[in-house]
């Protein structure tokens, strides 16, 4: 394992020969005691910080790197992540294989795109029983926990303890699922999950070996029900909007005008906004999306309900008098919805926050790698939408932030592609684990150490299949570069091309034009060699 040699002589801790215990096949972590006296072996603990459809302009620390970022300069989003991001390093060109939540989820444990892990659209069931970087890591002898969000419609394998959010979670006083059964607890689904987090935590020993803690919020997903000690954010000044926000895709983009996920003419006033009917009330006998969302204002506790009608009654009235149209009522519902979807955001900052000071109060951020990531991007009102599955950049991105002292040069950036695919080998490098050859990423340890390796790869492949479905996206896939992508949509019979440098909001399709028509065919030939290097046909 010439990386894990590679990594060992600048971790600051001491290591043993017995360091290296990956790929052995034994079920069991090996339990035969410490020579006494001896230098106990330190392989870092690794803490997965997960959060859901976190896109990453809406981080404070990934804006400079981010064209499309740049219209949410100034918005205090994430100061904690941001304090994370200055401590270690921001992959500049992160990227989802498929961007919607079961399926980034699926790549994540088996570092393989959806036609490989069989996970290709939300409400598929996981083959649990398939090779996952959790068992393997457990067989390398370290503990294993996932608490939260897991959303793959099997119970999870490979930990050594979980408890998880049925289906998509609730937001206020979500019920939970473990080995014992289920329960509801009081409070707000991303402290619940944070405080599970930290009480696994603190029932580990450290001579007990190494851990790796999964901690996936349910936040910022769709609809977004923050805190309510986060109710009053931004709620007396105006947010910036996208420069897109009234982007008509006259650019013979043929995907993008018939999907469903238009802040003007797809969002729901009720359901996504929880915007009461004009006496107060909520909306009875609705749609079944208003039915629903009417469910999640039920679950609260008194108090609860106290604190959001408080917020949000002479906020709703003021919109009730105002009686708004055409594009001011697509700029206060685009306001509503970016406020409360940055407040979840701010809840899952704080958690971040939470667990960084756990970690350095036990005296264990020196031997523990963070990462912090979300399952895909999300539009925050680009192109005139919310939600994710296109393969442009907004919801193709996903944020990954790392930080590893000692190895991790602080307030560092790495320029290379790297897709969800990569982090299954990446924990496993990191363990001293060996990853099994038909797993398709590779191991970002080398970038991590700040180098650059010359046979990095130069493009990545996507591909989305959740047609008919939810925003009623075209099945799509395609490649990317540092500078270009290509989509195709095989039920359309069409083409996308954007050129990311002279247009980085991909306003432009370009194919079929003569001046692209060089760089399309590079790509296409690039896109055949993706998908028979991984096998998808
Ligand atoms: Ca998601």
């Amino acid at each position: 394992m010439p990386i894990l040699t590679a990594v060992l002589p600048v971790l600051a801790t001491a290591i043993v020969p017995s360091f290296a215990v990956g790929g052995c096949d034994a079920e069991e972590p090996d339990a035969s005691p410490r020579q006494e006296g001896a230098t106990i072996a330190r392989r870092p603990n690794i803490l997965f910080v997960f959060s859901d459809d976190h896109a990453p302009h809406a981080i404070g620390a990934y804006r400079p790197h981010l064209p499309h970022g740049a219209w949410m300069s100034g918005v205090d989003t994430t100061p904690r992540i941001d304090k994370l991001a200055s401590e270690g390093v921001v992959f500049t060109r992160s990227f989802c294989g498929n961007s919607i939540c079961g399926p980034s989820r699926a790549t994540i444990l088996t570092g393989k795109h959806s036609h490989a892990n069989g996970f290709r659209r939300n409400g598929n069931k996981f083959d649990g029983d398939q090779w996952t970087f959790p068992k393997e890591l457990r067989r390398a002898g370290y503990r294993t926990a996932m608490i939260g969000k897991w959303h793959l419609n099997s119970d999870p394998q490979g930990f050594d303890y979980w408890d998880v959010l049925p289906g998509q979670g609730h937001y206020y006083n979500p019920v939970l699922i473990n080995e014992d059964g289920r329960r509801t607890v009081e409070g707000h689904c991303t402290d619940i999950v944070t405080d599970l987090a930290l009480g696994w935590l603190e029932d580990q020993n450290e001579e007990d070996g190494p851990w790796m803690l999964m901690c996936q919020h349910k936040a910022p997903h769709r609809t977004w029900m923050p805190a309510g000690r986060h109710l009053d954010l931004w709620a007396d000044e105006d947010l910036p909007a996208p420069p897109t926000l009234f982007d008509d895709h006259a650019d013979d983009a043929p995907g993008a005008l018939t999907s469903q996920m238009s802040i003007g003419r797809h969002m729901e006033l009720f359901y996504d906004l929880f915007v009461t009917t004009e006496d107060g009330t909520v909306p009875q006998g609705g749609s079944a999306l208003d039915a629903s969302g009417y469910r999640n204002l039920k679950r609260m506790t008194e108090a609860q309900r106290a604190r959001w009608d408080e917020a949000f009654g002479p906020r709703n009235a003021a919109f009730h008098a105002a009686g708004l149209e055409g594009e001011d009522l697509v700029r206060w519902m685009h306001q509503r919805y970016l406020k409360n979807y940055l407040r979840c955001v701010r809840g899952v900052d704080e958690s971040v926050g939470r667990l960084v000071d756990w970690l350095e109060e036990k005296g264990l951020a020196d031997n523990t790698i963070v990462i912090y990531s979300s399952d895909q991007g999300f539009y925050l009102g680009d192109h005139g939408w919310y939600d994710k599955r296109w393969m442009y950049e907004e919801s193709l991105m996903m944020p990954l932030i790392v930080r590893w002292p000692g190895v991790v040069e602080p307030g560092s950036t790495v320029d290379a592609l790297v897709q969800n695919i990569d982090y299954a080998p990446t924990f496993l490098d990191i363990a001293g684990a060996e990853t099994p050859a038909n797993v398709h990423g590779e191991s970002l340890v080398r970038l991590l150490r700040g180098e650059t390796p010359e046979d990095w790869r130069d493009a990545i492949y996507y591909r989305y299949y959740e047609f008919p479905g939810a925003h009623q996206v075209a099945k799509h896939f395609g490649v990317r570069t540092a500078t270009a992508k290509l989509m195709h949509f095989p039920e359309l019979d069409a083409w996308e091309q954007y050129d990311l440098v002279a247009d980085p909001d991909e306003l432009t399709n370009v194919f079929g034009t003569p001046e692209a028509a060089p760089v399309a065919a590079e790509l296409a030939i690039r896109l055949g060699e993706l998908r028979a290097q991984y096998g998808d046909r």
